[in-house]
């Protein structure tokens, strides 16, 4: 028997963007609020994220003149969900988003910007933008937190220049399409980083925070501004019910049971279950595996989803993640998103058949979902899938962790990326016969993209036929920037796994934030954001940012709604 030990007004479980915000949104409700993180660093996922926002018709990008609106917005969502969202919740979304990202740019640490050529991810959906609704963090200095910056999860190497310097979506942006001035902002950002004597005497690490980690230490100031309390090492396990209402709940801290007692509620802001192989097995696609995922190992394992089940909460979205081609590279402890790198021109995705099976440059969610499709009609020669490109991409363009060779030669590479990073041959006959790839199919391929590159039309896939898919093309190529011929050897291959940046199923919730059973009564006291709830955007990723962008907001509306509560 688990004695209780404390009582608060509102926990919250977990310690990613959603579970923060809700922290910030229910302490100033007037309510007390602690936080329980299972591990020994707080910020998930998201402290490794981009830390993108999507937000429709935000006031960062009306004060800019910027054209978007609640109508237009709603339009795209439903377009996007299919009549498979309660349009209850996608409402509610777009009520509060603008208002969550208002309150917190005023009231707390942090600070964000608009992405106004960021264009949405369904360009041919109606109601779509050409940009305006992802919204950026800019950095932020970790000083702030004081000794608190040594609990924060350390951003991913592969989102910081040079693995070690911290630098906005903005910049990135533009050092991948080399827009105008690019070389000179990169001697910038590296001598401001070098130059940083008195930081640089302590630790590699940056001072200042980038993307996902400025997202999350910028909250985690915020809290300390509260004086909201953050416990780490401490494992939620089940959930409390009395008379019906959720009373509390039963963690683990420091290896000892021990019972909080709840006056309102609970929020679950515990992560998806994408570090859970046997729950991966039972409800994701097939073949599924844990190190796929770009996600923190041992994280997110499914707590909340196990917790809620237990007492009858309804689920959805089971079968779902947001999905993402990842790399696995030897030594490293998960695996890496590739996101951007699909568009440049000169590198193209295959099957086992030698064929391409989806327009490389859409969105990664998009992406691996034709990778599971195609892969049921090759009979399982899809996952992995392989892209391939020739010396003149390698030379110019980065992807996954190979830089462009003019700055990382494959004499400079790690011995061991050589055949498990990427493969190498003189001919594409010689690169397909190492890969296992069909060689006439992979030649077929190659000359029709040669002709598409040519004309500037892929009559396949019409890949650079839009703004979104443009993005990352390079603006210097012509006829389409996202299509270049592949013929100058060696030639390149990388295996693309069927990964993911979290799953996207859970807890059904509903507008109110609030977790309901089956016949879609609420539980009352339980509340559910981020990765452990089902999804407001359904099967779909309609824009940069919008899975962070519905924790916080179903974090803002649980926390007013808690606020509510006699
Ligand atoms: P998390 O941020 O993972 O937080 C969950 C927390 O709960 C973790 O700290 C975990 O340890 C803790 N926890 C788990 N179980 C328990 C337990 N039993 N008890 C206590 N604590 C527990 N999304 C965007 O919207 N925009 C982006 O720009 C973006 N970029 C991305 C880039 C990368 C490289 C990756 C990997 C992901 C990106 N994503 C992005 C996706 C996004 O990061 C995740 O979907 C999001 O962070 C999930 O938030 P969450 O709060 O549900 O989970």
């Amino acid at each position: 028997q688990a004695n209780v030990t404390d009582t608060y007004d509102v926990v919250v479980v977990g310690s990613g963007a959603g579970a923060m915000s809700a922290a910030i949104f229910a302490a100033d409700q007037g309510m007390s609020v602690l936080i329980v993180e299972k591990s020994d660093k707080y910020g998930g996922t998201s402290a490794l994220s981009g830390g993108g926002i999507w937000v429709p018709n935000n006031h960062y990008f009306k004060a800019r003149g910027g054209n978007d609106s609640y109508d237009q917005a709603l339009t795209y969502l439903k377009a996007s969900t299919q009549g498979s969202v309660d349009e209850k919740r996608l409402r509610a979304y777009l009520d509060n988003a603008p208002k969550m990202m208002q309150y917190l740019q005023e009231n707390t640490q942090l600070n964000y910007t608009v992405a106004e050529r960021y264009p949405d991810y369904y360009q041919h959906l109606p109601g779509s933008a050409p940009g305006g609704r992802t919204l950026d963090p800019e950095l932020f200095d970790t000083s702030k937190l004081g000794d608190e910056v040594d609990n924060l999860r350390p951003a991913s190497p592969t989102t910081l220049l040079l693995g070690k310097i911290a630098w906005t979506a903005r910049h990135a942006h533009k050092a991948m399409s080399k827009e105008r001035g690019w070389r000179l902002m990169i001697v910038w950002l590296m001598l401001r980083y070098k130059l940083d004597f008195k930081w640089r005497r302590k630790t590699r690490r940056d001072r200042r925070a980038a993307l996902g980690n400025a997202l999350i230490a910028s909250l985690r100031a915020s809290l300390m501004d509260r004086k909201v309390p953050l416990w780490l090492n401490t494992d939620f396990q089940e959930l409390i019910e009395t008379n019906g209402r959720i009373s509390g709940l039963i963690v683990k801290r420091d290896g000892q049971e021990q019972v909080i007692q709840v006056r309102k509620g609970v929020i679950l802001g515990s992560g998806g279950f994408e570090q859970n192989q046997s729950l991966r097995d039972k409800y994701l696609p097939k073949p599924t595996q844990q190190a796929w995922s770009a996600t923190p190992p041992g994280n997110n394992t499914g707590a909340a989803l196990e917790a809620g089940q237990a007492i009858g909460a309804a689920t959805e979205l089971l079968d779902w993640a947001w999905w993402a081609p990842t790399i696995s590279v030897p030594g490293e402890d998960k695996a890496r998103g590739v996101f951007a790198e699909r568009a440049f021109p000169g590198a193209i995705v295959v099957n086992g058949e030698g064929k391409r099976f989806v327009n490389e440059a859409v969105g990664y969610l998009e992406f691996v979902d034709e990778m599971y499709k195609d892969n049921q009609k090759t009979g399982g020669k899809t996952v992995p899938a392989w892209v391939v490109f020739d010396a003149h991409f390698r030379f110019n363009y980065a992807m996954g962790p190979l830089m462009p060779s003019q700055v990382m030669p494959d004499s400079r590479m790690p011995k061991a990326w050589h055949k498990t990073v990427y493969w190498k041959a003189d001919s594409l006959d010689e690169l397909a016969a190492e890969i296992g790839v069909d060689a006439a199919g992979l030649k077929n391929t190659v000359v029709r993209v040669n002709g598409f590159a040519a004309t500037g039309n892929d009559e396949d896939f019409q890949r650079g036929g839009n703004v979104f898919d443009r993005y990352y093309g390079d603006s210097n190529v012509k006829p389409n920037p996202c299509l270049a011929p592949i013929k100058k050897g060696p030639f390149y291959a990388m295996r693309l796994d069927a990964g993911d940046i979290g799953t996207k199923g859970g807890l059904l919730t509903n507008e109110r934030g609030c977790v309901v059973r089956e016949d879609g009564s609420e539980i009352p006291g339980l509340y559910a954001i981020g990765n452990c709830s089902a999804s407001v955007m359904g099967t779909t990723y309609p824009g940069a940012g919008a899975t962070l962008g519905p924790a916080m907001t179903f974090g803002y509306i649980a926390a007013h709604d808690l606020a509510r509560q006699p």
